[in-house]
């Protein structure tokens, strides 16, 4: 089946990415939210990310013009009835999104594929909440979406090998590179990045150095962009210890427990940049 229209759950951060993505890059799509105000929310940032891609000159008036007509916005789940494929890019809660997923499951034809964008549950286990585990899958974006050219790929137990060849071929056609993972809880980069980001809460909590230092270290000593502790700061302090416990819990291994200066911080409501405060001040 070719994959023509996608639905997308969800107009916040993600969903108004993905939908971005995907209508500059040849679908029709359908993006649904709750209320027609964080509908038009979504396609407000969507109107706002092309226009600073025609002022960098990397789209033109027209190709914007073409992909603000090919989304629809919606807030009924009938008007999905034209996607070959869902993807599910709703706030990060469990029950939440087994409800929506049980709907879409009602709503959409049987050969549908249904995708999450979930960060931290489990593929599988949300698959098996579906009728169609074997046409579930993980599609794991990163923000902001427009720019980010990586997408894991998460098969869960059940997911059938035309199913996971069928978004492999979406993702590419999206100019992404995708990278195919299981069922594991922070799949592969959070699951690197996150206890490399609370190994330096540690080092900074011991001393060893100062967090300009930690950051500089890290930065020019591993070619990455930004060090883990400002990085700790764009992401939520809080959503890093959330992450980490869940790590703790799922594997049981003491290597993943939450540094207490991490803790400390959250507990102060020192969340990052969100907060304006942070490791560092802002
Ligand atoms: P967000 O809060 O920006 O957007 C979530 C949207 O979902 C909101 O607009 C909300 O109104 C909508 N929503 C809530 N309930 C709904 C329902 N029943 N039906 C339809 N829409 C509903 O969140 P986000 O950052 O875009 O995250 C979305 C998903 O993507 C989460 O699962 C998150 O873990 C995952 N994710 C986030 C990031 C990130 O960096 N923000 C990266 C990768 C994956």
């Amino acid at each position: 089946m070719k994959i023509e229209t996608v639905g997308i759950i969800g107009a916040g951060t993600m969903g108004s990415g993905i939908a971005q993505a995907c209508a500059t890059c040849g679908f029709k799509v359908v993006m649904l939210d709750v209320s027609q105000s964080a509908v038009e929310k979504g396609l407000s940032t969507i109107s706002t990310s092309l226009d600073r891609l025609i002022k960098k000159e990397r789209l033109s008036l027209e190709q914007k013009a073409a992909a603000i007509e090919a989304i629809k916005g919606s807030t009924d789940y009938a008007d999905l009835g034209s996607a070959q494929l869902v993807i599910e890019a709703a706030s990060e809660n469990e029950a939440m999104k087994v409800k929506i997923l049980q709907q879409l499951d009602k709503q959409l034809g049987e050969e549908v594929i249904i995708a999450t964008n979930t960060s931290s549950i489990s593929v599988t286990k949300l698959g098996a909440a579906t009728g169609r585990a074997e046409r579930f899958i993980g599609m794991h974006f990163f923000n902001p979406v427009p720019i980010m050219t990586l997408v894991e790929i998460i098969c869960g137990l059940q997911t059938s090998s035309e199913t996971h060849a069928a978004v492999k071929a979406v993702a590419e056609q999206l100019g992404k590179t995708s990278i195919t993972v299981k069922n594991s809880p922070g799949f592969v980069v959070n699951r690197i990045l996150v206890p490399m980001i609370n190994e330096a809460f540690f080092v900074l909590a011991e001393g060893v150095a100062i967090p300009e230092d930690i950051d500089a270290g890290m930065k020019l000593g591993t070619n990455q962009p930004i060090g883990p502790l400002a990085l700790a700061d764009m992401i939520g302090l809080d959503v890093c210890l959330a992450v980490m416990n869940v790590y703790m819990s799922e594997f049981n291994d003491n290597k993943y427990r939450p540094a207490p200066l991490l803790k400390e911080l959250v507990a102060a409501g020192w969340l990052g940049r969100k907060t304006g405060r942070g490791v560092y001040q802002y």
